[in-house]
């Protein structure tokens, strides 16, 4: 099996790589990624081939994507609040970058694109838990972008054939996930600063909750969907039904340090989602044999990676 990865570099990218490498030895894996959010220190280790381009630059991508078996197509700009800042980026990338990947493969004879969308598209949508059949409405441009993300790959199930899945990640955490920079996910920021003494920036009340699902678990999921050639027509929300508020996700991560920390307060984000969740009935209907990690013990495997980058840090410096 031959396998694309577009946004390889990044945090769920080398995630998935290096479960791939470990899970199917004899797969080839090619990674696409212009290095824009992600890491070339997060293919250190990894067996892949890397291609340094864009999405946006059809000739590297026809390279890339020439005779592979099955596109994962995780590269985008992939911020709420840097959509809100520059709508015209993350619609390049994400919109755009999409339909280019559908159309190298397309024009390749690869039969299954799996993308990542996003919770986001619900929005103001205030039913909860989710199912994919419920209405989307987007409050962000970040989240129109992933509605394209999805909707392409589904439409050219309809239009060409294809076999393409659509996931719609729902706050994805693990390690390799970077804190230190502006639009860091909460999870990262928090294990930071509270592994700093900072304290720890939380939007509003603090009650606003989400489905945590772990890198692994998402790994999980789509590497079986590339093994399987699953496939479908609908989107396929990748979370399974927990709701966690950011007061218990502290609580959490306080039990883990043994120690209690300080937290400071700060406006809501303009663009954020008050609660996410989904009903992870069609992600356990398909993958029945992935078992999600809890959320105690993704933590724990997180904070350990923070741990070790640290003391690594410390001792080259
Ligand atoms: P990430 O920033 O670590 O990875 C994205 C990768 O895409 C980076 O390595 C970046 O350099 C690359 N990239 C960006 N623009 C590119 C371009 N034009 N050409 C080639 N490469 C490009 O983010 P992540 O958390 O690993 O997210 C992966 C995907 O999952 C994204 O599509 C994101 O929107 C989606 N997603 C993530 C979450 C989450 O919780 N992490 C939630 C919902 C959706």
């Amino acid at each position: 099996m031959k396998v694309l990865i577009t946004g390889g570099a990044g945090f769920i990218g080398s995630n998935l790589t290096r479960y791939i490498n470990n899970t199917f030895p004899d797969w080839e894996v090619r990674i696409l990624d212009d290095l824009s959010t992600g890491y070339r220190e997060n293919l250190t280790g990894l067996n892949a081939q890397f291609f340094e381009g864009s999405i946006l630059d059809l000739d590297i991508l026809a390279e890339a994507a020439a005779s592979v078996d099955s596109i994962v197509h995780l590269a985008a700009i992939p911020s709420v609040p840097r959509s809100v800042a520059a709508p015209r980026p993350t619609h390049d990338a994400n919109s755009t970058g999409t339909l280019n990947v559908l159309e190298s493969a397309r024009a390749s004879g690869i039969n299954q694109v799996i993308v990542a969308s996003s919770s986001s598209v619900y929005g103001s949508n205030p039913a909860l838990p989710k199912s994919e059949f419920d209405w989307t409405r987007p409050m962000s441009p970040y989240a129109v972008s992933k509605q394209a993300t999805e909707g392409y790959p589904l439409a050219y199930n309809f239009s060409y054939g294809m076999q393409n899945l659509a996931f719609r990640f729902f706050n994805v955490y693990g390690p390799g996930q970077a804190a230190g920079h502006a639009y860091a996910a909460v999870i990262p920021q928090f294990l930071d600063a509270a592994l700093s003494d900072a304290p720890l920036l939380v939007h509003g009340d603090g009650l606003q909750s989400r489905d945590f699902t772990f890198v692994g678990t998402v790994c999980a999921v789509i590497t079986t969907a590339i093994a399987e050639g699953t496939h479908s027509n609908d989107p396929v929300n990748l979370a399974f039904n927990t709701n966690t508020t950011l007061l218990q996700l502290i609580s959490e991560m306080e039990t883990l340090l043994g120690h209690a920390v300080t937290k400071t307060h700060q406006e809501t984000r303009v663009g954020d989602v008050r609660a996410s969740q989904s009903d992870g009935v069609r992600v356990r209907q398909l993958f029945p044999a992935v078992e999600p990690v809890s959320l105690t013990s993704g933590l724990e495997q997180t904070l350990t990676w923070f741990k070790d980058t640290q003391t690594e840090a410390a001792e080259s410096a």
